[in-house]
């Protein structure tokens, strides 16, 4: 089958390897429709994220279920399923305890033998091990590119909110108007809050932040950032500051920016490097900070909110490619060329 792999040396080729078959009895076999391009992917590009060469890339997809081992009850062949970042098996401790993203049978995909070597999204095919405890149904009123985004990046941004514990009438600033920062803005509106700022250096991304519900966008360039949260929030700062960029610059803004009081929620994937806080302001301030990747507990509420028409994510889609265009799209991705947010590949 066609797959992208990691050449080992910073880009990626699609060439044929392998179809996986079931090789458990909870495992089920996915025929890919749709996979896309994160940016933990070019993390992997630039080194950042460790992963040997010709392993299957992608972690974010939807399929129909070809084939189900004799173990697997709730999935059926023929389901069209949405497939998560991070593998879990349901039965292990941390499972249990509801920490999926730790299951001590799990891993994540698209990211090689270290975590797991379950293959990727990028391809034609995909094993799932346990099948029951990690495909979700596609709703029959939704389409592919309205879930799609669940696998990972609208997770995360979810999650982003629950950790900044918005509460009604909250006035939220987002830093960062990647994809994950744009889904942290299309899930703050659930929350009630009373203005939802959106910050970003690329215009045409804060655009897209207002579609999806920012009510103010902020470009850096051209103001400051803290000072105009200030103005806008009578000087007492923001309630909840989300940071999804990963970047010492916009860590110190949320910092700054959040009223005492306040929360900061961390989203952004950092650099190994430390980044220093004073601990006496956070004390002084009372400042509450949360961290994490997502966690894929809520997968199921997102679903029924796409089903709703709360949610709609699909602005993000700027690009939709062959998954043999692969190098071509990666490029564009990560070069930020065409305005591009978010590129589908289907086989
Ligand atoms: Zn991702
Ligand atoms: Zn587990």
């Amino acid at each position: 089958m066609k797959a992208v792999v990691f050449d080992g040396a910073g880009s990626v080729r699609v060439t044929d390897v392998p179809k996986p078959t079931i090789l458990d009895s909870k495992d089920a076999l996915v025929r890919i429709t749709h996979s896309s391009i994160c940016g933990s992917d070019l993390n992997i590009l630039r080194g950042k994220i460790v992963l040997e060469e010709n392993a299957v890339m992608g972690h974010e997809g939807v399929g129909i279920v070809e084939e189900v081992g004799p173990a697997v009850t709730r999935t059926r062949v023929g389901d069209k399923v949405v497939i998560p970042y991070s593998i879990q098996c349901g039965e292990c401790e941390n499972c249990r305890k509801g920490l999926v993203v730790f299951c001590e049978n799990g891993g994540m995909l698209g990211h090689g033998k270290q975590w797991g070597d379950f293959g990727g999204t990028q391809a034609e095919y995909l094993r799932i091990p346990f099948a029951d405890a990690n495909l979700h149904q596609v709703p029959e009123s939704a389409t592919e590119e309205q879930v799609l985004f669940v696998s990972d990046i609208l997770c995360t941004g979810y999650q982003a909110c629950e950790y900044g514990g918005i509460e009604p009438g909250d006035f939220v600033t987002v830093f960062g108007a990647g994809p994950v920062g744009l889904c942290a803005v299309a899930t703050a509106k659930l929350f009630g809050p009373r203005r939802i700022v959106s910050v970003d250096l690329a215009d045409y991304r804060l655009v897209t932040a207002e579609r999806l519900g920012a009510d103010r966008v902020l470009n850096p360039e051209r103001l400051n950032v803290v000072e105009e949260i200030k103005k806008l929030t009578n000087g007492k700062g923001t309630d909840v500051a989300i940071e999804a960029v990963g970047s010492v610059e916009t860590f110190n803004w949320s910092f700054e920016s959040v009223r005492s009081g306040g929360r900061i929620s961390i989203v952004g994937v950092f650099p190994f490097e430390k980044v220093g806080i004073s601990l006496r302001d956070m004390l002084r301030r009372n400042l509450q900070m949360r961290a994490g990747r997502a966690n894929l507990i809520h997968m199921e509420r997102i679903i029924s909110l796409i089903e709703g028409g709360k949610l709609d994510l699909t602005p993000l889609i700027t690009h939709r490619m062959s998954l043999s265009d692969a190098a071509k799209a990666y490029e564009i991705f990560a070069g930020r060329s065409e305005n591009v947010l978010k590129i589908i590949l289907a086989p």
